[in-house]
């Protein structure tokens, strides 16, 4: 091979460079974690250069324009090229379009899923165990999709109002996160990527993904946070009523009303529905979660 390590390793910011021995020591810690403590639960504070104050709205630090890293959806080795303000929602692959936030939460599912060291997605989708796993990933978007539904115990879903939940459309089961239709305890994994500040009650969305997870599954998923991180979620809407009423400015992604800023007491409302909770790692605005049913 050619690239050698040393000289990709020069070449990596020194913001880079200094996150790196951060990123191993978290997943360590991640490791021992699972099946542990029931409320040991962990986020990276900022650093003092990472708490100066944001030169733009929303922003604490201003990354390098670029850094080389291996993608940890695809396995391709490139340089991740800054491409628009945020931090999370850019920095793509160049060769499966990961951004950021995806290629985090894709190292934080190898973290928790790899029995075999797999480097990437596609190397994980092809361990014999994981291949086994039934897996729920409601939603349209993202580079994971590609890699997993192929396995034969993938399911994903969409919501139309004018569809009755279970039912399908084109193909595509109908589900409301807050009242899914699956039985108990049908998955081993549930993957949600910015999906959960949507969702009008997300208690009853996680009391729902708890529900539907096997003793032992996991709820791997990310949201939207500012950094740092706030202590509690900060409520958009006011929802005690049948109606919406908006406390904030709306806010849309892909059309879909944003309900929550969370905050670190997310931990918490995991933990109220029954999860072990983990925040393994949270980096400027990208931040992945880990919730685990425990056994039985
Ligand atoms: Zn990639």
């Amino acid at each position: 091979m050619p690239l050698t390590l040393t000289g990709a390793r020069r070449r990596l910011s020194p913001v880079k460079r200094s996150l790196a021995p951060r990123v191993r020591s978290a997943r360590q810690r991640v490791g021992e974690a699972i099946g542990g403590p029931p409320r040991a639960h962990y986020g990276t504070r900022p650093s003092k250069a990472e708490a100066k104050p944001a030169a733009q709205p929303g922003y604490t630090t201003r990354p390098p324009d670029s850094y080389l890293a291996m993608c940890a959806v695809c396995g391709r080795f490139s340089r991740f090229v800054r491409d628009g303000l945020s931090v999370r929602e850019t920095f793509p692959c160049t060769e499966c379009g990961a951004s950021h936030r995806y290629r985090h939460q894709a190292e934080v599912m190898l973290a928790h899923l790899s029995r075999q060291g797999s480097a990437n997605l596609d190397e994980l989708a092809a361990e014999q165990e994981f291949a086994a796993k039934a897996i729920f990933e409601p939603g349209w978007l993202g580079p994971f999709r590609p890699r997993f539904s192929p396995l034969p115990g993938y399911v994903t879903s969409g919501f139309w109002p004018d569809v009755e939940p279970g039912e399908t459309r084109d193909g595509v089961r109908c589900e409301n996160l807050e009242a899914l239709t699956f039985d108990d305890e049908t998955f081993d994994l549930i993957i949600t990527s910015d999906i959960f500040e949507h969702v009008r009650h997300p208690e009853r969305g996680f009391a729902e993904t708890f529900r539907v997870l096997r003793p032992g599954g996991l709820h791997i998923f990310s949201v939207p946070v500012r950094w740092p991180l706030a202590h509690t979620t900060r409520p958009r809407v006011d929802v005690s009523g049948p109606e919406d009423v908006l406390l904030l400015d709306a806010e849309y992604h892909y059309g879909s009303l944003v309900y929550n800023d969370f905050g670190y007491d997310l931990v918490d409302q995991l933990e109220a529905a029954g999860f072990h909770a983990l925040l393994p790692r949270a980096i400027n605005d990208t931040v992945t979660v880990v919730a685990r049913r425990p056994d039985a």
